[in-house]
Formats: C-alpha cells, sequence, structure tokens
C-alpha cells in the first residue's frame, strides 16, 4: 500500500500527529493508499518554510524561476504515464483523458506560467510634464492554493504555477480524494531542484488542514477552487483578515442550441460537454435548452449517443466513463435522479448503477443520463450534480432562452450553438457568465481569463489575471516638473 506523504521544507514526512486517511480507489471501491491527516500544526511547519525560503526564491530573478518551473514541466512530462496511471487509479477517470488531457495541461500550466514569469510587466502613468506613475508588482509572500478532485493535477498546477511564476512560496492542499499526483508533484518540484521551501504540500481534509491554511495569518492569499457552500466558509474566514481571495466555484452551464447550427458538429461536441469526465467538469453543460424545430431530432440522437457510450474499466483504452470519484459521490448522482422523478422528469435513458465483473464489482459506476420534461425552477435545475446528468428542454426564441440560461444562482459557463453570428454576439453580452463558448466547448487559450460570476465565484484566473492576483501592485510617483 502506497504511503502519501507531505512535503515541507523540502523533506518528505507524515502528519505531526502521525495520523492518517484512506484513500479508496473508485474503480474497485477499496483502499488503496493512506496520506497524512495533516492539521494547523504541519500548516504553522509549511508556513514557517515558505517564509524562509522565501528571500533565495526572489534573489533566482524571474529568469532563474522561469528556468526552475521550465524544469518542473519537463519533469511532469517525462513522467506522463506514471502520473497519467497515478490519476486514473485515484479518480477514477479513464486512464485515456488523464493521458490526454490532466497531465499534459498540468505540464502546459507550468510552462506557460514559466514563460508569463519573464514577460510579465507593469504599467506606467504618465501626467504631462508633472510626474510620472510606475507601477511595481511585488509577490505577496506566502500563498495558499486549494484544489478539488475532478481534475485533480491540472486545477492544482494552474494555480501553484502562476504562484511560484509571481515570485511567491505557496502551501498547497490537493483534495483529499485525490491526493496522489499532488504527491507526484512534490517528487518531480524535489528532483527539478526546486529549493527547499518554495513549494509545500499538505494532504488531508478540507475543514482541518484546509481550513488552517485560510486561518493562517501570514498567508496573505488563498486561490480555491471547489464548491460554493466551501467558498462561503473560506470568504467568512478570509475577510476579516482582509486576504485576497480567489474563488473559483460550482456551475450549472447552460447549453442553448437554436436549430440553425450544425448539427453533427454540435452534437459531437454536445457529448463531451455533457459528460466528459463523467461530467465533473465545473465547465460541463448539464442544463442544454434546444430550439423547438430541432427539439426531437437532438433529443432522438442525444440519447442514442449516450446510451453507446462505454462505462467501464478506467484502464481499458475503449472505455469512455469511468468510475465516479466516492461512494458518498455516487450517491448523490443517483440521488438527483430519484430526485428528477419526483420532480416529474422523465429518465430517457441511464442512471443505473453498474456492478461490473471482478476486481471492479465495488466500484462506483453509473451509466450516463438524459432527462427530459422538467422546469427551470425544479431541484434538477437549479442544483450543481456535477456527475453525468443532463436536463434538456425546448424553448421559442432568444429571449426565453436567455431567461433560461440565466435563470440560475450559478454563472461559470455557458456554450451557444448557432450559425447566426448577429444572434451569438448578441446573445453573449447578455449571458450572464464568466464564459461564453459559441460553437465549441471548453477550448482553452491560457491567456485568457477565467472564472465565473454570481455563485459561481470571484476573481479570475489565467494569463496575466492570475499574475496579478498573485502580485501587489505598488504605485511609485516621481515628480520632475511643474515647480
Ligand atoms: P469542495 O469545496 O468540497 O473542496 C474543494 C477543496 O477545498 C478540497 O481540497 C477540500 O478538501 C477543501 N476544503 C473543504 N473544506 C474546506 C475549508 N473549510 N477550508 C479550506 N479548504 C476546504 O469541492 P469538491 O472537491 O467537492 O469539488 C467539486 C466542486 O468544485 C464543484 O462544486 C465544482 O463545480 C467545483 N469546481 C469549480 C471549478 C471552477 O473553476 N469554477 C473547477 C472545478 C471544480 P477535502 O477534499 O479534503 O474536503
Amino acid at each position: 500500500m502506497t504511503i502519501i506523504q507531505n512535503y515541507i521544507n523540502g523533506a518528505f514526512q507524515p502528519a505531526a500527529t502521525g495520523n492518517c486517511l484512506d484513500n479508496y480507489q473508485p474503480a474497485t471501491g477499496q483502499i488503496y493508499s493512506q496520506l497524512p491527516d495533516s492539521d494547523s500544526v504541519d500548516v504553522a511547519a509549511a508556513v514557517d518554510a515558505a517564509q524562509a525560503a522565501f528571500p533565495e526564491w526572489q534573489s533566482l530573478g524571474r529568469e532563474g524561476r522561469s528556468r526552475m518551473l521550465a524544469r518542473i514541466a519537463d519533469l511532469i512530462e517525462e513522467r506522463l504515464d506514471i502520473f497519467a496511471l497515478a490519476e486514473s487509479i485515484d479518480s477514477g477517470k479513464p486512464l485515456t483523458l488523464a493521458r490526454t488531457v490532466d497531465i499534459p495541461r498540468a505540464v502546459s500550466n507550468f510552462r506557460f506560467f514559466s514563460t508569463a514569469a519573464v514577460q510579465f510587466g507593469s504599467e506606467s502613468h504618465n501626467m504631462e510634464g508633472l510626474a510620472i506613475n510606475y507601477t511595481l508588482r511585488q509577490p505577496i509572500g506566502v500563498v495558499g492554493c486549494i484544489s478539488p478532485w475532478n481534475l485533480p493535477l491540472y486545477l492544482f498546477t494552474w494555480k501553484i504555477a502562476p504562484a511560484l511564476a509571481a515570485g511567491n512560496c505557496v502551501v498547497g492542499k490537493p483534495s483529499e480524494l485525490t491526493p496522489m499526483t499532488a504527491w507526484l508533484l512534490a517528487q518531480a518540484a524535489h528532483d527539478a531542484g526546486l529549493p527547499a521551501g518554495v513549494l509545500n504540500i499538505l494532504h488531508g481534509l478540507g475543514p482541518r488542514v484546509g481550513q488552517a491554511i485560510v486561518e493562517h495569518p501570514d498567508i496573505k492569499a488563498v486561490s480555491f477552487t471547489g464548491g460554493t457552500q466551501t467558498g462561503r466558509i473560506l470568504a467568512r474566514t478570509a475577510a476579516p483578515m482582509f486576504k485576497k481571495l480567489s474563488l473559483e466555484l460550482g456551475g450549472k452551464n447552460p447549453n442553448i442550441i437554436f436549430a440553425d447550427c450544425d448539427f453533427e458538429e454540435m452534437m459531437r461536441t454536445t457529448i463531451r460537454s455533457s459528460f466528459s469526465n463523467n461530467g465533473q467538469i465545473c465547465l460541463c453543460g448539464s442544463r442544454i435548452y434546444v430550439e423547438k424545430p430541432l427539439y426531437e431530432r437532438f433529443r432522438d440522437e442525444l440519447v442514442r449517443r449516450t446510451k453507446q457510450l462505454v462505462v467501464g474499466d478506467p484502464m481499458h483504452p475503449d472505455t469512455q466513463q469511468g468510475a465516479l470519484v466516492s461512494r458518498q459521490h455516487l450517491d448523490k448522482v443517483s440521488g438527483y435522479l430519484d430526485l428528477a422523478r419526483e420532480e416529474g422528469g422523465r429518465v430517457l435513458c441511464g442512471g443505473e448503477r453498474l456492478q461490473l465483473a471482478g476486481d471492479l464489482k465495488d466500484g462506483y459506476f453509473i451509466t450516463p443520463a438524459v432527462v427530459e420534461g422538467l422546469e427551470l425552477h425544479h431541484r434538477c435545475n437549479q442544483e450543481e450534480i456535477f456527475g453525468p446528468v443532463v436536463t434538456i428542454q425546448p424553448f421559442t426564441d432568444e429571449a426565453e432562452a436567455l431567461a433560461l440560461a440565466n435563470g440560475t444562482e450559478y454563472g461559470l459557463a455557458s456554450t451557444l450553438w448557432t450559425r447566426d453570428l448577429n444572434r451569438a454576439h448578441r446573445m453573449a453580452e447578455q449571458i450572464q457568465a464568466g464564459i461564453v463558448w459559441i460553437n465549441c466547448w471548453m477550448l482553452r487559450d491560457l491567456r485568457t481569463p477565467f472564472g465565473g460570476v454570481k455563485n459561481s465565484g470571484v476573481g479570475r484566473e489565467g494569463g496575466w489575471e492570475a499574475m496579478r492576483f498573485f502580485t501587489e501592485p505598488k504605485n511609485v510617483t516621481v515628480r520632475y516638473g511643474g515647480y
């Protein structure tokens, strides 16, 4: 059994208490590793190490830091097979998905912010004939990075890489459900020669070690991705301490399909945007709205293609849907399907728990589901299910589509399918979301601002947004005239 360790001050070690938590393999339902059950004592040690490392990390300069991040990217890439296998075992996602999406993206995150470290500039504002202002962008010091289980390494590195690139030292915590690739990341950082204390990775429970990170007075900024309810707890803790907070929270994303779309392209992408990673991506479109003339054709085709998705062993190359991340999450998703029926919805396909053979007989498998007949106000259309479940509903015109799309407390991402460019721009302007994809989904340019509005979060990640979040601006005014 693998015993995962914390990484503090360049050393691998257990939690100070020596306590451990069990880590389950979603495809088998069995415990296969253990991780430290860390607490505030471990956080204090990590913060001390990070503070001590800060001057050395500064002295490397932007080019030195850039080289270090590039080296970490190279090591993850060299170890891609090891990382992908670990991610798949730990999260239940298909190995092919981890190999082609999760781990390559973690490499890209480090590469991208390695170059950002040397290209990040700051502004100056000239007051003609009087003075010039220039703005310094200085690292904050020690920052916290807390990430969820759905895209474990992908999202963890999306925070850690810009934090380091901007010159900060990091105390990070992955989800307790998926700690394995964060542990491998610590090993890669160590092997790359990252100075001790610059990156510290702690494992354990959110309410214990996560909360201790947010509460620590010397952690001046926290970048968090996770559920909206957890985001509220973080905001409550951090606000009185005036910490900088970036909150990337839940979503209930609409996928709006007009009858004039490219049907085949839309169908292919809609299957992905509905069920990739078992619908456990914050950007998945879980509410699908279809213009009336296309509705029945779309519904029948969606059900046909959904039934064809191969649910099974995450290790098998043909598998498209692996296991859900935990027994608790499987129960939650199944519960929403029961609720959908109670609310008057018709489950057109899927939603059955699958018992596979052999070692996989206790795995957390469920078939992807399509639900029809629910209205906007129903809980299944208002609450984040975060599983392989989509609801479908017809609409008459743009105004109704917009009202449906904007009719939840969330505002993360949205997808729009139409060949009418005027309509696309008109709708994009009015959709309440941080991200609008037109005739595509999850097409990402890492320079663009990433994040949500309403209860989907505060702040933006990506590109300069992330570099700005992880730095403090200081304006300096130099008077040179007008005496
Ligand atoms: P959670 O909010 O449960 O957990 C996220 C992270 O926060 C985990 O590491 C968790 O630890 C930790 N945590 C829990 N409680 C606290 C606390 N009091 N203080 C500090 N940290 C804490 O989310 P999930 O892991 O269940 O992830 C799924 C959610 O993430 C969904 O709502 C999804 O929409 C959202 N998400 C949002 C994205 C976005 O970009 N907007 C992207 C991806 C996901 P532990 O696991 O040990 O509980």
